[in-house]
């Protein structure tokens, strides 16, 4: 069972009520009180400096930080016996104490006092107070809920429901590269701005927008952005927050929810991942989740009870809308979709451009690079990529951002920290032969990615690493492209085999060797580029609920099997013989370029290209090319 804030304060009553009489038992006596010991007599401080002069003062006890002295004062005035007489010290007197240091009066600091009159009486009043408040907040509860035995017990108020921004702030200029979304929605915010014009027509204003793409693509900051544009406050709730384990809270929610966002209309109501919500009903692994079916037939509800005019949008937002339940899905629901991707090499570099305008970036900096190098980043990893390199810029009390720690972060983000560089070893230069292998294979064949460096410092599990530039266009990839990056991935176990020998090489290609039997499987099942012809043997599996490609459907005979494993082999083993040729053929420029490595530590990919080419013609790569 999950503990949640309520059996918290449920167990926390009985709790407070010991606390008070702890409280009352033991602690108040303990704490000391100026007022306890104080002669009622006052002096000025001018009185006091004077007393002090004549050596009347035997004693001072400081308090309140050296404001207030208690004075031990014996003459003649005094009935020459002992008296206690208050006197306020000036803030600032220093040297008062050398004065009494030097008349060798005994001084005394008393630490601050903790509670004087009030402050006792507050301190005795806080518990019972708290106790008191908080029998009445679980009355007032139950009272709310009495809708039958199971839920007299339901805290559906008891926690903030929602947040409300009445103005989010957020413009459209601050969300780029998803221009069709943008799109899409200027027309909700002429919606909310002024629906007299579409309802003049008949026109029904569109209820709810579903949001769909991956994490940190801009769904937030879109829907923030509407509301910014049309200038209406933004109600905002995550559906994870709706399942709760006390039943009908969820439901409960959801009316408040759109009781708020009625009483505030215009408005956008956004629901933050409602897939928590909003899965298709009644299944499931363990069967259906009646609480979740609950909240959301509550939502469906309130979706349908409000008229398409009342000036409420609701905005949802979520990376699997396969898996929603298709009454979300219906007209008058969630009946328009909006796509929000990962951004291309377009959308990366109008990203950066946002995010770089409150930035200090030096002038050699390029955001086509950044962009460039930058592929499958989300708008959300763009943003956090260039705050690292402002705050790596100002850890070296540098004054603006270069290209160095751009490229140090992009490293840290894709490849993790970097760790203890590697001591002069064999082991060293093995990962040295290995990492020129990968790079060598990749700059001289022509439709492999090029270079961007070679490095031996380790970052994350990986002891060196080659980097390539990849090529923007992801989604179309050429047989002969498969190929290249099958090479180049054996490039490095190759240049072990051939430099130390075939007993000699070790377990680190074995990640190269995974994307490798993954590469060349994927050709075989999926892409239809080997013998067995255009077939599709294996498709990602799609079951929601067992989380993304976890098992792969496969319908095909035993037969087939085996061709498979040997159409796989075979690509693997022609790409091999093919790479142990590259190395042979170039061990001089290889050797080269392991000792510049060892010595240097990094070699960028413009350098490693001019010495390759003082060997062998390197194949001019057409989208490089274009892309600088
Ligand atoms: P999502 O809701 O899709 O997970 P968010 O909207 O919460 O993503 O994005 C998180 C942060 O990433 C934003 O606050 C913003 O700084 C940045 N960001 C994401 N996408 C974009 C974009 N398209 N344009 C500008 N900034 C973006
Ligand atoms: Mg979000
Ligand atoms: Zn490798």
């Amino acid at each position: 069972m999950k503990v949640s804030w309520k059996t918290i304060m449920l167990w926390s009553l009985p709790l407070l009520v010991i606390g008070f009489f702890l409280w009352q038992g033991f602690l108040t006596p303990a704490t000391t009180d100026i007022d306890n010991n104080v002669a009622n007599s006052r002096m000025t401080y001018g009185r006091f400096l004077e007393y002090l002069d004549m050596g009347w003062i035997k004693r001072v006890d400081m308090y309140d930080n050296g404001h207030t002295a208690i004075v031990e004062a014996l003459g003649p005035e005094l009935g020459n016996r002992v008296q206690k007489i208050r006197v306020e010290l000036p803030a600032n007197a220093p040297e008062l104490i050398t004065k009494l240091r030097k008349a060798q009066i005994d001084i005394d600091a008393h630490p601050p006092k903790t509670n004087g009159a009030v402050l006792n009486l507050i301190g005795n009043l806080f518990f019972p107070l708290l106790f008191i408040g908080g029998l009445a907040i679980l009355f007032r509860r139950s009272g709310n809920n009495a809708g039958g035995p199971g839920q007299a017990m339901s805290f559906g108020k008891s926690k903030a429901l929602f947040q409300m921004e009445a103005k989010t702030g957020v413009a459209f200029n601050d969300v780029a590269g998803v221009d069709e979304a943008k799109e899409e929605f200027q027309e909700v915010v002429t919606f909310l701005k002024e629906p007299d014009s579409f309802t003049a027509v008949g026109a029904k204003i569109p209820k709810g927008v579903l949001l769909v793409g991956p994490p940190g693509t801009g769904k937030t900051l879109l829907a923030k952005a509407i509301a910014g544009e049309a200038n209406v406050p933004f109600f905002s709730i995550s559906g994870s927050e709706f399942v709760e384990m006390f039943v009908g809270v969820g439901a409960s929610r959801v009316r408040d929810l759109f009781k708020k966002a009625k009483e505030n209309a215009p408005c956008i109501v956004f629901i933050d991942e409602i897939d928590a919500v909003g899965r298709q009903r009644g299944t499931g692994i363990g069967g259906g989740n009646d609480e979740r079916e609950q909240t959301l037939n509550q939502l469906l509800t309130e979706m349908d009870g409000f008229e398409g005019n009342t000036g409420i949008i609701v905005i949802a937002a979520t990376n699997r809308v396969d898996i929603l339940d298709s009454a979300l899905l219906r007209p008058g629901r969630f009946d328009r979709q909006v796509t929000v991707d990962v951004p291309d090499l377009n959308g990366r570099l109008a990203i950066l451009e946002v995010h770089a305008k409150n930035k200090k970036m030096d002038t050699d900096i390029s955001l086509k690079t950044i962009a460039r190098r930058t592929p499958g980043f989300s708008g959300a990893d763009l943003a956090n990529l260039l705050n690292e390199a402002a705050i790596i810029t100002a850890r070296k009390r540098k004054n603006a951002i270069t290209m160095a720690e751009v490229d140090a972060s992009i490293d840290r983000i894709v490849a993790g920290m970097e760790g203890t560089h590697l001591v002069n070893s064999k082991s060293k230069r093995l990962i040295a032969y290995h990492e020129i292998g990968h790079a060598i294979v990749g700059t001289l064949l022509k439709d492999h990615d090029p270079v961007q460096k070679v490095t031996l410092v380790p970052r994350g599990q990986a002891r060196g690493l080659t980097w390539f530039v990849p090529n923007d266009d992801q989604s179309l990839i050429s047989k002969t492209q498969i190929m290249a990056r099958i090479m180049g991935a054996l490039g490095g176990r190759a240049a072990e085999e051939i430099v130390f020998g075939n007993t000699e090489v070790t377990t680190g290609a074995s990640n190269d060797l995974q994307q490798v039997t993954s590469m060349a499987r994927q050709m075989v099942t999926r892409f239809g580029m080997s013998k067995i012809g255009p077939l599709s043997l294996e498709s990602e599996s799609s079951n929601p609920f067992l989380g993304r490609g976890m098992n792969t459907s496969s319908e095909y005979s035993d037969e087939i099997a085996i061709q498979i494993d040997k159409q796989v082999q075979g690509i693997v083993a022609e790409c091999h013989k093919q790479v142990l040729s590259i190395i042979e053929d170039n061990r001089v420029v290889i050797d080269q370029l392991v000792d510049m490595l060892l010595e240097q530590e990094t070699i960028d990919g413009k350098t490693l290209e001019k010495i390759i080419s003082g060997y062998t013609l390197i194949p001019v790569k057409q989208e490089y090319v274009k892309q600088l």
